[in-house]
């Protein structure tokens, strides 16, 4: 396993190459090449698409892949779309609850789910409960949560820090909209690890990105931001452009169009998000230079992760930091994903570099919902004197406070991090030894407590070398697991397994045997994608 210095300190992002066959992966693919992915796995054509679409655009584009080569078809055996169609049977088949309350559930929400992306292929899971490192579905199957809900479950499920805190504070009252002692103690616990000294709060990742943006704008009197093409930052206006652009909407490489990522969203408003890829100082310089004295910041998630995990090239942070300082422009951090799962102090321990916001959510609350928004003194002061008016009846709320300030000082410990980090390498070592001896072109992409297979031994820098690689292999890798009894995030190419400080060495091991299935499995049609590429 080769690790991979993200910057000049504390990294620990390691990819693995495969010490494998070749790859027909493009790196990065041109736009609008034949390597360009369709929206959705292109197996099992027979069954509806996983969302409802709107001419050209899919609802939820998350799912991006490519169809399996024509050369799969000829494989001996089960090609790669068979196997998917198989294990999508399976999956049907031991839930049979799950797919009526599917069903019923379209009379009274909305697509019968309650996000978008909880619709996903070939049925939604409806869970029953979840305890400890295991969740439950309707049906009573049982799964070692690697799902964590997106990124949240850092603590596992029904964490004893985490319900005594909870239990403590609904009896003590749920909502006051006054600050709590609880908070200060939350938000001097972020300052420490975040190197940041004045906090806020909110309730969603949503929330922090689009007070961060507002900051940033406030601050410096300026409108445009510039944002990276592939990250997701939450369904707010400024930054729902280019994040899963279709391949004739991207532009070139060079200079990548504003796409807006949403209907719903006003052309003037997306415009005034500037789109370069990650990893590109180069192309940050331009559009700062291009757009003297207009720019008001940046925000990106230093190690991007809705994207499989793409980690910084060594320099990157800090050369973004130098370069909009130097045109009076601001870099905030989206570590709603990363914080506290890359390691306790978020990317920001990771690579050594603090920005002047950090945005932070998901994990934070223990499986609560809550959001915070960290600056420098110089950033604050605007939110401290009134200039900037960041509010929010639920901001601060108690319980959300109780949950995190558990989640701070008793749940992510060095202790924690240490377990988390010694299941991480037994997850990366089975499934390095299981991608060799199968032969497939696929590497580990590791960080903390979070990880993923990505389907290309080539190094993946950006969203179009991201895009460039077949999601039918993550969606084959993900059934496996699930069938197999481990729930990973669906949207499989895209997401990440995340650890929690409750799995343990058996839990591993089942990822790790069904890893080996899916790998011995797909051997063939992997290797076929190999020579046809
Ligand atoms: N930022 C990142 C990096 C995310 O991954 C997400 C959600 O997935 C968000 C922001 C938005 O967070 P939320 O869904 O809590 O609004």
């Amino acid at each position: 396993m080769a690790h991979r210095q993200a910057s000049s300190s504390e990294s620990s992002v390691s990819t693995s190459p495969a010490p494998v066959t070749s790859t027909s992966a493009t790196h990065p693919a041109p736009a609008g090449s034949s390597a360009q992915p369709q929206p959705r796995p292109a197996a099992a054509p027979q069954r509806p698409p996983a969302t409802p679409a709107s001419p050209g655009r899919p609802v939820t584009p998350r799912g991006t892949s490519r169809p399996a080569p024509a050369g799969a078809q000829q494989a001996q055996g089960p090609s790669l779309a068979d196997i998917i169609s198989e294990q999508e049977a399976i999956f049907i088949r031991r839930q049979p609850e799950s797919a009526r309350l599917a069903d019923s559930a379209k009379s009274a929400l909305a697509g019968g789910v309650t996000s978008s992306w909880q619709i996903a292929r070939p049925q939604p899971v409806w869970l029953s409960h979840g305890r400890g490192s295991k969740l439950y579905d309707v049906d009573g199957n049982e799964y070692v949560d690697l799902h964590g809900g997106y990124g949240v479950s850092l603590a596992g499920h029904a964490h004893p820090a985490i319900v005594e805190a909870v239990q403590r504070q609904v009896a003590s009252g749920t909502h006051f909209a006054q600050p709590t002692r609880d908070a200060l103690a939350v938000a001097r616990q972020l300052a420490e690890r975040f190197e940041l000294p004045l906090w806020r709060f909110a309730n969603s990742g949503t929330e922090a990105t689009m007070d961060a943006v507002h900051l940033m704008r406030a601050i410096t009197g300026r409108d445009l931001i510039i944002k990276v093409e592939g990250c997701y930052h939450g369904h707010h206006d400024s930054v729902q452009v280019s994040v899963y652009p279709e391949p004739e909407e991207m532009g070139p490489a060079e200079r990548p169009a504003s796409a807006p990522s949403s209907t719903g969203i006003p052309r003037a408003l997306t415009d005034l998000t500037l789109i370069v890829g990650f990893n590109d100082l180069a192309a940050v310089d331009r559009v700062l230079t291009e757009n003297k004295g207009q720019v008001a910041g940046m925000i990106l998630e230093p190690i991007m992760m809705n994207a499989g995990i793409i980690p910084p090239e060594p320099g990157y942070l800090a050369g973004l930091k130098e370069l909009l300082h130097r045109h009076g422009a601001l870099l905030a951090f989206d570590e709603v994903k990363t914080g506290l799962t890359a390691g306790p102090k978020g990317a920001v321990g990771v690579t050594g570099v603090v920005p002047d916001i950090i945005c932070l959510a998901k994990a934070i609350g223990g499986g609560v919902s809550v959001a915070a928004i960290g600056g420098t003194t110089d950033v604050m002061r605007h939110v401290a004197e009134g200039e900037y008016e960041m509010v929010g009846t639920f901001n601060g709320n108690p319980l959300a406070m109780a949950a995190t300030k558990a989640m701070l000082y008793e749940v992510a410990t060095p202790e924690a991090y240490k377990r988390i980090d010694q299941l991480r390498q037994r997850a990366v070592a089975a499934t390095e030894a299981s991608i060799a001896a199968n032969g497939l072109s696929a590497r580990v992409v590791s960080v903390g407590a979070k990880g993923c297979i990505v389907f290309t031994s080539e190094p993946v820098n950006d969203f179009r070398g991201f895009l460039a690689i077949n999601g039918d292999y993550s969606q084959a890798h993900w059934l496996f697991q699930h069938n197999g009894g481990v729930f990973l995030p669906p949207w499989g190419k895209a997401e990440q397994w995340l650890i929690s400080v409750q799995h343990d060495a058996a839990d591993i091991d089942r990822f790790n045997g069904n890893v080996a299935r899916f790998a011995a499995s797909i051997a063939g049609p992997g290797k076929v994608l190999d020579s046809a590429g």
